[in-house]
């Protein structure tokens, strides 16, 4: 599943040749694709005419931000807030930008076309991708259960050491599960879990709670910095993710642990172990981290 390195590589795809993209024509070619009360036909008839402001990232959702002109009966012309239109790629969703026109492969589940007949088209394989359309007189975080749940974004100021062991204080699950744990902290997978761990030279068995101030203090910084490098690559190697240009990320090259069951640890030589951690690949080294 795309984790947040991934999904942020995606929303700066769609904020480059996305901004001002006016939704001229849509189509949508599966109705499950679409969350939002009303369904399908709802969001054709609210998504048509809008024009895409920005696009921002909670968690592993992509947030567009929608305006519309005012028609002639408004008191004055002009721009009027149109609401927002929300991504989730689960597993296999990505998005395509394309040029010219280019008939649909089977997996095609919406398309989007401006007046110039460019296309922005969502793809999903496995068909677990979901997107709303959310009216202007509620917030992302209102309408969508999955976005009010999360917890803080890692680059933020409310994800720090203290409010960490806050939250891990007395747990006894280990710490790879409240890593995943999307309301302790916004956008980590397994990926990112394993690596960040491994970083900070922490067993991910380690019950929650057993972690001293120190190694929590390491966890977010090791966290954020394996966050920012990711980003720094175009997101992973691993997993279908693809950005709108339909390529992989450049990670994977440069990973620790994660996928590297039975191979040498990259720093001390040791086998690095794979076993399924609450229901989860969970890859760690026993010297490295402990
Ligand atoms: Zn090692």
């Amino acid at each position: 599943m795309p984790e947040l390195p991934e999904v942020e590589t995606v929303r700066k795809g769609l904020e480059s040749c996305l901004v001002n993209f006016h939704v001229h024509q849509l189509e949508i070619c599966r109705d499950n694709a679409i969350a939002s009360p009303g369904g399908s036909k709802e969001f054709a008839k609210m998504m048509r005419g809008v024009h895409i402001c920005s696009w921002s990232r909670r968690g592993k959702y992509l947030i567009a931000s929608l305006k519309r002109n005012k028609t002639l009966s408004d008191e004055r012309l002009g721009y009027k807030n149109a609401g927002f239109w929300v991504v989730h790629l689960r597993m296999t969703g990505q998005f395509k930008w394309l040029d010219t026109a280019t008939p649909p492969c089977p997996h095609t589940r919406v398309r989007l076309w401006n007046d110039q007949g460019k296309e922005i088209r969502f793809i999903d394989v496995r068909s677990f991708g979901k997107m709303w359309w959310v009216p202007p007189n509620k917030t992302p975080e209102k309408a969508i259960a999955g976005i009010k749940k999360l917890g803080p974004e890692p680059f933020s100021k409310d994800f720090n050491s203290s409010y960490l062991s806050k939250k891990l204080k007395g747990r006894t699950r280990p710490i790879k599960s409240s890593l995943l744990d999307q309301s302790i902290i916004a956008g980590v997978g397994n990926i990112y879990a394993d690596e960040s761990l491994f970083s900070s030279g922490i067993l991910p068995q380690t019950p929650s709670g057993k972690l001293n101030q120190n190694q929590i203090t390491k966890l977010c910084s090791c966290l954020i910095e394996v966050l920012q490098i990711s980003i720094g690559e175009g997101g992973t190697t691993f997993s279908d993710f693809r950005n709108l240009e339909g390529e992989n990320g450049k990670y994977g090259g440069r990973a620790w642990v994660y996928r590297r069951g039975k191979k040498p640890c990259r720093k001390c030589g040791t086998i690095i172990r794979r076993e399924s951690l609450a229901g989860r690949g969970t890859h760690w080294c026993p010297k490295c981290q402990r």
